[in-house]
């Protein structure tokens, strides 16, 4: 992408609306625009973001065996009120009527939809386990929208739901969106810390939180650190999995409602860690709480018909751009992870106009498309400095920078955004250099 093509419409000044740095940035980098409160415009560079945000998201999801839909956004009351959550959901749910009077709403999760989809099909403990999951704009009404996409009232979730003939075997569906999740946020360059958690509204037995641990969470997380220094698992067999499940809840973590400090004081002093956190994710496991109301049945291999045991996994695919901002950046603006970058490097020709300079950024920038590591060629007319501020603000991985005092030497700079670490290179090595960084 060249610039001068791009829509990329950077702000001087921070709004006063925005407290955390992620917000800030969001907005300083021309990323979001918000329409209404808690309701945004995804400009082109954040829509990027978004978008290989979802990409991850999704291939660990097809990875650990769930399988994609696309529920609307629009529902109907009449699943809801089968199951009670219509009267008990409260003014976070947007409802709607249509001409004909019907009551309609803006869906702030689905099981009540996919519960009822899935008793028109399926019967029969043969056509089990199954997990499918979908991303899809949600609407909630939230009493203080804030912090930017983190507390948005429209935000984008991926939410999976999983269908199994007993509890043992909904055991291991939970299992695997766990495992899933852990390396689904490792892709995503976080450490997401599991914490046992409240089953809240959705009701339950089993529950856990994902956080990623900073300042401006409006979680409290209590936890044992060596939680913080584990590897994402993998790939892991089906037998494997309880066991990698269990390595990571053995471990105390839990935020404020669930705090027990009696317990939290028996892990040595060393190791106690006290912090805040961002709710990136949240998985349940609930049995038959929507299914039974439902009348969801399916038949057993022993013949008998019991309701269809359920989970549900959720994952704030728009928070994420906030959280991970949040847990990348310093005072000149964001540093992606190589992973979710909007762009892979990007391109700052020093002397528009100079035919020398002109020729060895078009060069670069032809590699670099060539080799799917999406270039971003900053060919406006403006000062260095300008040029300098706003690459590091919108914080892609790598710079090159190319100026004509340099090229007379063969030379050209390579900017590392995380260190700010720079290397003047050969036209080759610089292009070799950033290709090797994006090989796996
Ligand atoms: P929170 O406690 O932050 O309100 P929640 O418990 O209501 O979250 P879930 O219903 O479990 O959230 O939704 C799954 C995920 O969707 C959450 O883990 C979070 O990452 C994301 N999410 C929830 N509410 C919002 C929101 N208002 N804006 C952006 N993302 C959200
Ligand atoms: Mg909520």
């Amino acid at each position: 992408m060249r610039l001068s093509n791009y829509f990329l419409p950077l702000l001087k000044e921070t709004p006063s609306e925005a407290t955390i740095a992620s917000h800030r940035y969001m907005l300083r980098a021309g990323m979001v625009k918000q329409d209404s409160a808690g309701i945004y415009i995804w400009l082109p560079l954040g829509f990027k973001v978004l978008k290989k945000i979802e990409k991850i998201v999704r291939e660990e999801q097809n990875k650990a065996g769930a399988v994609e839909i696309l529920m609307p956004t629009i529902q109907s009351s009449s699943h809801w009120k089968e199951t009670g959550r219509y009267d008990a959901y409260g003014p976070e749910m947007l409802r709607i009527k249509d001409r004909g009077d019907r009551e309609l709403l803006y869906g702030p999760t689905n099981e009540d939809m996919i519960t009822d989809m899935f008793r028109t099909y399926v019967k029969s403990y043969k056509d089990l386990p199954q997990t499918l999951y979908h991303i899809q704009w949600k609407f909630r009404d939230e009493r203080r929208p804030r912090f930017g996409v983190m507390r948005g009232r429209e935000f984008l979730m991926k939410d999976a739901y999983s269908f199994d003939v007993d509890l043992e075997s909904a055991r291991l569906s939970y299992n695997k969106q766990f495992v899933a999740y852990l390396n689904t946020y490792d892709r995503l360059g976080l450490k997401a810390i599991p914490l046992r958690a409240d089953t809240g509204p959705i009701g339950g037995d089993l529950s856990h939180e994902f956080l990623i641990l900073a300042e401006t969470g409006e979680s409290k997380v209590y936890c044992h650190s060596d939680l913080l220094d584990m590897e994402a698992p993998g790939s892991v067999m089906e037998k494997d999995l309880q066991e990698v499940v269990d390595s990571r809840t053995s471990f105390y973590a839990r935020a404020d409602d669930m705090h027990d400090q009696s317990k939290f004081d028996e892990i040595p002093k060393d190791k106690q860690v006290v912090a805040r956190g961002i709710e990136v994710g949240h998985i349940f496991q609930f049995g038959d709480k929507y299914s039974k109301p439902m009348n969801a049945n399916v038949q057993g291999a022993n013949g008998r018909v019991s309701p269809v045991m359920m989970g549900s996994y959720g994952v704030g695919v728009s928070r994420l751009v906030g959280g991970i901002i949040e847990a990348s950046h310093d005072e000149n603006g964001i540093v992606w992870p190589k992973s979710v970058t909007p762009f892979g490097v990007g391109i700052i020709n020093l002397k528009v106009g100079d035919d020398d300079v002109d020729r060895v950024c078009e060069e670069l920038y032809e590699i670099f498309e060539k080799s799917g590591i999406e270039p971003l060629y900053d060919d406006k007319n403006d000062r260095g400095g300008q040029k300098f501020a706003r690459m590091d603000l919108i914080g892609l991985p790598y710079q090159i920078i190319v100026g004509p005092r340099g090229l007379k030497d063969g030379i050209v700079e390579v900017k590392v955004r995380i260190s700010g670490e720079k290397k003047e290179l050969s036209f080759e090595d610089a292009v070799n250099y950033i290709i090797s960084e994006y090989e796996v």
